[in-house]
């Protein structure tokens, strides 16, 4: 195992509140109720193939991706199809889904299917399966990226025609975010699943690519377990990095493990990286080996007064309030509520909507833990640009933004930002930075 110091000197180091560390993944209830949201990939949302009063059977495919950059979707549970149209989503807004409902009956067939689950395929099957054959498998599972850009992950293991050659498959395990472990955890409890969902992907990619695991020092469990189980594949190895947000990053990532630059508003695969999750790599393996589609993902749920923190098996579709009605009631002292983690979670408006594929947590989180500082005048300080990982000047983006001067924010890159919120997070006079180069990056790409 190599040390790698860090990605540079820019990026942040806040309290990592990894309060779940070392928790074992417990199973979240098969629910009786789904919610499945039908634009859950980076790109347009999938279509319905099922329509109210249809039965469905666990793990069918009840909507369609609509282009390389959409994904299918699948039912984690057996039921009836009540009704498809707009479901609250986490953030209080609408998107299309289907609302399935299980009977008794379907209730229990489930539960007896998972008792007699077993792996589809062996090793030498595995072995047997052509890089096309692979790629296929992934893409009808609807696996995207789980740290929560949603890429389909079909997608990104077949470049474009005319890419560079792939040289590094890059497996981010950094789990830089304060609060997340669910990374953390099935690194230390599913390792050489893991491993075999990257020798999976490497099979697909080619003889020639190497893999890097990626993951932060304050993660030793999950560094000792990674690199036992990759001990005996020789095109794969484990890199601890100094803890840094946010070094999840994809530029980031690939400077820490590669020492290689990706230039402003490239792929990573112009460096020939490509750069996967470790929970994407698990769920490549259980596609291909089990031929389970992505239905179910491991999320943290924390927060400093929630006492039934832990790790938890979420079927995707499960609604928020029923998460919190099998854990407990939220505390009193609970002032916000967040999906994902606190640097680039987003706030929810309460406990409506239901998980997806690219939620990793729900955090629910106390004022001490959520302090509501005032706005004053930015005084210069600099240290926004000090700490910005893309290089930009982030107080006048947001200046620029805030003026509605959307030609000068693109002039001064504002679409390069990847809101990872280390200049409102760093800046003492706090400024809602991020918040208006979302709204100039949001009014750039318009244009
Ligand atoms: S401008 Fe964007 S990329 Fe730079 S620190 Fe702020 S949120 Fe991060
Ligand atoms: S960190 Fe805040 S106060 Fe300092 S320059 Fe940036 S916006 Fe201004």
């Amino acid at each position: 195992m190599k040390h790698i110091t860090t990605f540079g000197k820019t990026g942040v180091h806040p309290p990592e509140m990894k309060l779940t560390a070392g928790s074992p993944i417990k199973e979240m209830p098969l629910p009786r109720r789904i919610e499945l949201s039908l634009a859950q990939s980076l790109g347009r949302p999938a279509k319905a193939i099922v329509k109210a009063g249809d039965h469905v059977s666990r793990f069918d495919m009840v909507g369609e991706a609509q282009g390389p950059v959409s994904a299918n979707v699948h039912t984690p549970i057996s039921g009836t199809v009540k009704s498809i149209g707009t479901i609250t989503t986490t953030d209080g807004h609408g998107a299309e889904g289907i609302i399935i409902e299980a009977s008794d009956e379907d209730h229990a067939a489930d539960l007896q299917s998972m008792c007699d689950a077993a792996p589809r395929i062996g090793f030498d099957a595995i072995n047997r399966l052509t890089g096309d054959e692979i790629i296929d498998t992934i893409r009808r599972a609807g696996i995207v990226g789980m740290g929560g850009a949603a890429f389909p992950t079909a997608t990104k293991l077949s470049p474009p025609p005319g890419s560079p050659q792939c040289e590094f498959l890059l497996i981010n395990g950094a789990e830089c975010e304060p609060y997340l472990t669910c990374d953390d955890a099935i690194m230390r409890e599913m390792p050489h699943e893991i491993i075999t969902g990257i020798e999976i992907m490497l099979k697909a990619l080619g003889q020639n690519v190497r893999c890097i695991i990626g993951i932060e020092d304050n993660k030793p469990q999950a560094i000792k377990a990674m690199t036992v189980a990759a001990r005996s594949h020789e095109r794969i190895s484990v890199a601890a990095m100094r803890t840094r947000y946010p070094q999840g990053g994809e530029k980031m990532l690939t400077k820490a493990l590669t020492r290689r630059e990706i230039a402003p508003g490239a792929l990573p695969i112009s460096e020939g990286v490509i750069i996967q999750n470790v929970a994407t790599a698990l769920a490549v393996y259980h596609a291909v080996v089990w031929g389970i589609p992505l239905v179910e993902r491991v999320m943290t749920v924390s927060g400093n007064d929630y006492l039934s923190r832990c790790n938890y098996r979420v079927p995707i579709g499960t609604p928020v309030s029923d998460i919190i009605a099998a854990l407990g009631e939220i505390p009193p002292s609970t002032v916000k509520i967040v999906n994902g983690g606190t640097m680039m979670g987003r706030a929810m408006a309460g406990i409506q909507g239901s998980t997806t594929k690219g939620m990793s947590g729900l955090l629910l989180l106390s004022s001490g833990e959520s302090p509501q500082r005032p706005s004053t005048p930015c005084v210069r300080c600099g240290k926004c640009v000090e700490v910005c990982p893309m290089g930009l000047e982030p107080y006048l983006l947001a200046r620029l933004s805030e003026l509605g001067r959307t030609d000068d924010a693109a002039a001064h890159h504002v679409t390069d930002c990847m809101e990872c919120g280390c200049c409102s997070y760093s800046c003492m006079a706090g400024r809602r930075l991020l918040d208006w180069i979302k709204v100039g990056k949001t009014l750039a790409r318009k244009k």
